[in-house]
């Protein structure tokens, strides 16, 4: 049977990324896009779980499309349930980088977290915008095809983050830059004199060489495998080994 790769995203399902990401895949097996209707960007992991989905058919090239109401990880988790087999997860070309601490907001990383998290494998794709310009997806596409060659023989990679510089020179394995970061608010007012406020994402200080974003910096294209165990090992570790703490107990009534 012919390898099922099906593509979601969160810029929603008529951004310029979505089709470019599914040409390239189609040469690595059978395309399906189900993808948000609208654009879900930082909405990370949120699921749909108070109102009904919709599932409808659109034309997308040539391609077989839905456009879904929902998040991406509703779009994938539906994907998955309408087709029956999923082989692998595509999510993207993202039009902005997923890189370092804006993992935690990124909707493009989130779809193929949910692939993960129903035992299935997972890619991520992220691409620069500097001035609001859409990314020269013709000029990555070669580099995105052997990202995804190169995943596809590392089966036991469920979870991976790949970031891609405006002219990549190569591609390199990274891990994930925790370095603080600055949720800046700015201040500002609206029409009518009223307070709003703008978040931003910046870091605080500069990638540390091997992260991700040293690598997209260095005009590497960033692939970091992810694991979906958040578990700190070492904290655990040190809470284990602290034996004169008691295991809590619940109160006793008297
Ligand atoms: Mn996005």
């Amino acid at each position: 049977m012919k390898r099922r790769i099906l593509i979601s995203n969160d810029d929603g399902i008529y951004s310029p990324g979505v089709s470019a990401l599914a040409k390239i895949a189609s040469r690595f097996g059978e395309v399906r896009i189900v993808a948000p209707d609208v654009e879900q960007s930082s909405m990370s992991h949120a699921i749909t779980s108070s109102r009904p989905l919709r599932y409808k058919r659109i034309r997308l090239g040539d391609f077989e499309a839905y456009r879904v109401n929902g998040t991406p990880a509703d779009c994938v988790a539906l994907g998955a349930h309408r087709w029956g087999h999923v082989d692998l997860v595509l999510s993207g070309i993202n039009l902005g980088l997923n890189l370092g601490n804006s993992c935690w907001h990124s909707g493009t990383l989130a779809a193929a977290k949910q692939a993960a998290l129903l035992g299935l494998r997972g890619i991520a794709i992220s691409a620069p915008v500097s001035d609001s310009r859409e990314p020269n997806f013709a000029e990555l596409e070669p580099y995105v095809s052997k990202v995804i060659d190169l995943l596809l023989a590392e089966e036991k990679m469920s979870l991976v983050n790949v970031n891609l510089p405006e002219k990549p020179k190569g591609i390199r394995w990274t891990r994930q830059s925790v370095r603080q970061y600055d949720g800046k608010v700015v201040p500002g007012k609206d029409p009518m004199g009223r307070p709003i406020f703008w978040f931003t994402v910046t870091p605080l200080e500069g990638a540390e060489e091997g992260t991700d974003r040293w690598a997209v910096e260095h005009n590497w294209v960033s692939i970091t495998p992810l694991r979906l165990d958040l578990t700190d090992e070492k904290d655990l570790a040190r809470a284990l080994s602290l034996a004169q703490t008691p295991p809590v107990s619940p109160a006793k009534k008297g």
